[in-house]
């Protein structure tokens, strides 16, 4: 049975047209399942019945909160058990601008980033547009709040589940749905290059954000597997050209003690950058092991005061979260043990 969470409301519009009826009635049903919130098509009152009733074969099953962990910032972490038993997370950080949820594309992950918890958990299968849009809709009624942003920065390369992806984009972002403006959603991406320059033409001007972390191409490889298969060369031209379509990109760099985080590194980073017009944002690694481990406060501001001083647009990420296992897949990898 197919979930009613997958749909944009284009498929429901292309579903009743179908069937002779006008598109407005698959509107309806769009705006009474975000707006109205119904969790059952009988809910849905004034509504066509033919129409309602092309929709009885999906199902609004959603997945379960498994468990929440706070922190006394008011983040708060959530363990998603969906309906064939596999487990996610999302994290939802309370910042000064708003409440903003990172969310989870893939159970598990290929990519292999040896600084992500994640990394270890190889991918299980992709998520669907809907469990995606739950992620959202459930952290929202937990919280009895609306949410301000979403950041498709958790668990899974969000580029290699391309599809449902930007499905779960036009649902969120729909008003007659969750009416997310796109200027508050980010998808981060570790660095596909085709698929950096196919969302460059999406008809939605979401925000892009490329894991880069390191300046040379045995660093990157070494910390980064996909570095083997798309090296710098080729994720900067891909960059390049996303960034003549008028868009731009903000740059994510792990700060790795004593890896990636000397004055060289700093000045190849600026080399890199310095013609391209984007943001930095410098984050300072959650421990998540022993492999890596954070640079201390004193460190992490001379990195961003050297780009800040050449002019780079950066800013230094917050430390957040470290308390309530936010590292990613850390949630997922302790409750599978
Ligand atoms: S950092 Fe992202 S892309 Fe890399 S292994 Fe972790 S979840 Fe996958």
């Amino acid at each position: 049975m197919s979930n009613i969470y997958d749909l944009t409301r284009k498929e429901f519009q292309n579903i009743v047209t179908q069937n002779g009826l006008n598109k407005f009635q698959g509107d309806q049903i769009f705006s009474f399942i975000y707006r109205n919130k119904v969790r059952k098509l009988e809910e849905c009152f004034n509504v066509n019945k033919k129409a309602l009733s092309l929709f009885n074969d999906y199902d609004f099953e959603t997945l379960n909160i498994d468990k929440v962990e706070k922190d006394s910032l008011g983040n708060i972490k959530f363990l998603f058990r969906l309906k064939d038993n596999n487990l996610i997370e999302s994290v939802v950080m309370n910042q000064s601008y708003g409440k903003s949820i990172c969310i989870t594309t893939q159970v598990g992950c290929n990519m292999g980033c040896k600084f992500c918890a994640s990394g270890k958990l190889k991918k299980i299968r992709d998520l669907t547009p809907g469990e995606m849009v739950l992620q959202v809709i459930k952290a929202e009624e937990y919280l009895n709040d609306k949410l301000s942003y979403v950041v498709c920065m958790g668990i899974g390369e969000p580029f290699d589940n391309y599809l449902n992806l930007t499905k779960f984009l036009y649902i969120i972002n729909d008003p007659k749905g969750i009416s997310l403006g796109a200027r508050h959603i980010t998808v981060s991406t570790c660095g596909i290059p085709s698929k950096i320059i196919e969302f460059a033409d999406l008809d939605l001007q979401v925000n892009l954000a490329i894991s880069l972390h390191a300046t040379t191409n045995p660093l990157r490889t070494s910390i980064m597997p996909i570095n083997k298969v798309y090296n710098l060369d080729e994720l900067f031209k891909a960059i390049s050209i996303y960034l003549t379509k008028g868009r731009r990109v903000t740059i994510e760099y792990i700060l790795l003690k004593g890896v990636n985080d000397r004055e060289t590194d700093a000045n190849r980073l600026l080399g890199l950058l310095k013609h391209l017009d984007c943001y930095v944002n410098l984050i300072p690694y959650n421990d998540a092991d022993t492999t890596f481990q954070k640079p201390n406060h004193d460190e992490q501001m001379r990195f961003y005061k050297y780009l800040r001083d050449a002019g780079l647009n950066v800013t230094l990420r917050k430390e957040m979260g470290s308390n309530i296992s936010a590292a990613c897949g850390q949630l997922r990898g302790n409750n599978l043990a």
